[in-house]
């Protein structure tokens, strides 16, 4: 039996959050309700030697943040890379989501960029998906690397105000609204991060 079955003698797998940040332990915690993972903050995350995010696949960095951060725990690590791809700008912003506007942009000065770059597209061109990856690892092996995406396509102005980052310029043709107008139940079960963490949990299982 996987230790996610369910049943009396469920075993705990806990996990640690290969991050600092509060709102995406929350986040996971969220899909992980109903599994067996205990997710925590890797603790001291701040004090280690940074991982370089500079290389140019979500995977890549994916699973090396994973491979880095399991040196530093006995426990199992997960650690994850997301951004926005949009086809007709040569897959920008891409790995480049959080900083598009700049090293140290805010989500909206990244949204206003986006819909800036994007001013004279129409129709199609303006099809773009939301990409995840998700990586295990333990004492310096990756375990599993998984992935999955969302299509949507780029709004002409924003709506909504749930959510993060581009959140309020995805349209979500699943759902039928921007992701920051959807309940965050409903952006889960649609979401490139969803779906990718269901992919974990298969593997974990
Ligand atoms: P990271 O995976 O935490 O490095 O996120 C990269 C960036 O991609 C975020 O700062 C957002 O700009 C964007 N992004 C990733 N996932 C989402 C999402 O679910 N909604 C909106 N923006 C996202």
């Amino acid at each position: 039996m996987g230790a996610l079955d369910s049943g009396a003698e469920k075993q705990r797998i806990p996990i640690l959050l290969a991050s600092s940040n509060a709102g995406k332990l929350r986040e996971y915690r969220e899909l992980a309700i109903g599994s067996a993972l205990e997710l925590n903050l890797l603790s001291g995350f701040q004090t280690y030697l940074p991982f370089d995010e500079s290389a140019p696949t979500f995977a890549e960095i994916g699973a090396g943040k994973a491979l880095h951060y399991s040196r530093f725990t006995k426990r199992l690590i997960l650690a994850d890379d997301s951004g926005l791809v949009v086809p007709a700008l040569g897959g920008a912003p891409g790995v480049h989501s959080a900083r598009y506007a700049g090293a140290h942009a805010t989500d909206a000065e990244n949204v206003r960029k986006l819909l800036h770059e994007m001013e004279h597209l129409e129709g199609t061109d303006r099809r773009a998906r939301f990409v995840c990856v998700i990586a295990i690892a333990r004492q310096g092996r990756v375990q599993a690397v998984v992935s999955d995406f969302v299509e949507g396509l780029i709004a002409k102005e924003i709506r909504g105000t749930a959510g993060f980052g581009y959140d309020p310029i995805f349209f979500s043709p699943g759902i039928g609204c921007t992701f920051a107008e959807a309940s965050p139940q409903e952006k889960n079960l649609h979401s490139h991060r969803g779906k990718a963490f269901r992919r974990a949990l298969d593997f974990l299982g």
